[in-house]
């Protein structure tokens, strides 16, 4: 089987525990206004930067080493993504570490990450999955026995803003995680913090009072970052955002303490 990934990245050591690769599959039905991953937005089509210097050549194509900086999005096949991700099988072993897969949301490509979880989990590789928790179920319950740990974003809870500043509904995101928690998986919820948005003190309380019923092993609180603003231009696409949406410290460790107080193990950052 084959699927379209955007990037390979190793030695990553943000994206759960110990020294991993992380697989970022292509596609997602979410527009986050803060996305810093514009370029794996687009499901199924190879995403050039700077459009208007291409010429057709396809260089860019062969010389691909996934992670080029003219485009985003080459057609691999599981084989050549598990050759990659056991290239660093021994650094898993000896950090703790594994894969994860990301995206965009790999739930775009169910298929393809369950044949490569499979294949991973046979390799005796620690698998991660980072979601945003937005795919109809059967999803989800396919893949479940061979995930060892769900990365699960929550954005917003109030949904009329939830569709406002994602594109879509956060009905069947809370749903997925609340059955997902009663499978007694393990599970991160990932909150990204961006200023103006989702930070304020009532948003965090109904966070808190939903995340109450959810068995986690904990949250990470990921502040925004304007890291992803320039590929915006490059892409041709509008940034929403001014940039200036990180949180003050004092309101990130505000937070931190509110959920603290709540029970919960949190850190601020992946
Ligand atoms: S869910 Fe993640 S990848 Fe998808 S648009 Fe939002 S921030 Fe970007």
């Amino acid at each position: 089987m084959d699927g379209i990934v955007s990037n390979i990245q190793r030695f990553s050591i943000h994206d759960g525990p110990g020294i991993r690769t992380t697989v970022f599959l292509k596609g997602c039905p979410l527009s986050c206004w803060w996305c810093h991953n514009p370029e794996n937005i687009q499901p199924f089509v190879q995403e050039l930067y700077y459009q208007e210097r291409c010429v057709n050549c396809g260089n860019c194509d062969s010389l691909c080493n996934y992670n080029a900086r003219e485009s985003a999005g080459k057609r691999l096949t599981t084989e050549d993504v598990l050759k990659e991700i056991k290239k660093d099988q021994i650094f898993f072993e000896e950090s703790g570490g594994g894969v994860t897969f990301s995206g965009g949301e790999p739930f775009m490509q169910t298929e393809f990450l369950k044949e490569l979880l499979v294949e991973c989990k046979s390799a005796d590789i620690h698998t991660v999955v980072d979601t945003s928790g937005f795919t109809p179920w059967k999803n989800i319950e396919s893949i479940v026995d061979y995930v060892d740990l769900f990365l699960y974003d929550i954005k917003i809870m109030d949904n009329f803003q939830h569709l406002k500043f994602t594109g879509v509904s956060n009905n069947i995101i809370l749903d997925n995680l609340y059955r997902l928690s009663n499978l007694n998986k393990k599970i991160i919820v990932r909150i990204p913090l961006i200023k103006g948005f989702n930070d304020n003190e009532s948003n965090i309380k109904k966070t808190i009072s939903f995340l109450k019923g959810i068995q986690l092993v904990g949250i990470d609180i990921l502040p925004y970052h304007k890291m992803g603003m320039e590929k915006y231009k490059r892409l041709n696409m509008t940034y929403k955002l001014t940039g200036d949406e990180k949180p003050r410290e004092i309101v990130m460790e505000s937070i931190q303490n509110m959920f603290k107080s709540a029970g919960f193990k949190v850190k601020i950052g992946g």
